[in-house]
């Protein structure tokens, strides 16, 4: 269908260029990271697994189903899917999912069980654009190998706690998310910005 295939080639695109951008920040390293964009309401486009997200081409991209399941045979894609795909089963809201290993989530993410953000100006860019003065935790899940696992573990800090805006994984990488790609790409830039600054306070 001309209109899918036109809605994928746009969404890949804004995914190819967030890539080039964190790939110039150092925020994508070998072939970490992993971004995915919805389609409708059934299916969403998201990198294939082992691409550098710092040169991305059309062909990187793949459509799977909400279960996180390609619908090209014999394609595979991120080992991460699961994970965006309780995002967007969670929240139909959600239009795009970026993940990225940089060195300041990585650290942080090692030395703390959460991370409180607050004073920033930066904070209005997250969800519900809290007040610069507000205290926003962003929490911080044990690395986990078994996806399944590790998204059943999100899941259930979203259903137990106050809204996050992302979430990190200790020793591994950020989580965020948008109602498109710009906006998702924004709200990691806004983020790590963040938590460079917590970096370098010593945190
Ligand atoms: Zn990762």
């Amino acid at each position: 269908m001309e209109s899918g295939t036109l809605l994928q080639d746009s969404l890949a695109q804004a995914m190819i260029e967030a890539g080039a951008l964190f790939h110039r920040r150092g925020w994508v390293p070998a072939t970490g990271g992993n971004f995915s964009a919805r389609l409708s309401s059934q299916q969403v486009l998201i990198t294939a697994s082992g691409v550098h997200k710092g040169e991305l081409k059309r062909d990187d991209f793949l459509v799977a189903d909400m279960d996180g399941q390609p619908l090209e045979a014999g394609r595979k894609s991120s080992y991460e899917t699961g994970l965006h795909m309780q995002l967007y089963r969670r929240d139909p809201t959600i239009g795009a999912v970026l993940h990225v290993h940089t060195i300041a989530n990585t650290v942080l993410s090692r030395r703390l069980d959460r991370i409180e953000l607050s004073g920033y100006e930066l904070l209005k860019l997250l969800p519900g654009a809290p007040d610069p003065a507000a205290r926003v935790e962003i929490p911080v899940f044990g690395n986990d190998q078994d996806i399944a696992r590790l998204s059943a573990r999100v899941d259930a800090h979203m259903s137990e706690r106050a809204k996050f805006p992302a979430y990190l994984i200790a020793g591994h990488g950020l989580y965020a998310w948008g109602d498109n790609v710009a906006q998702a790409r924004h709200r990691v830039e806004a983020l790590e910005f963040m938590l460079e600054c917590e970096l370098w306070s010593g945190r």
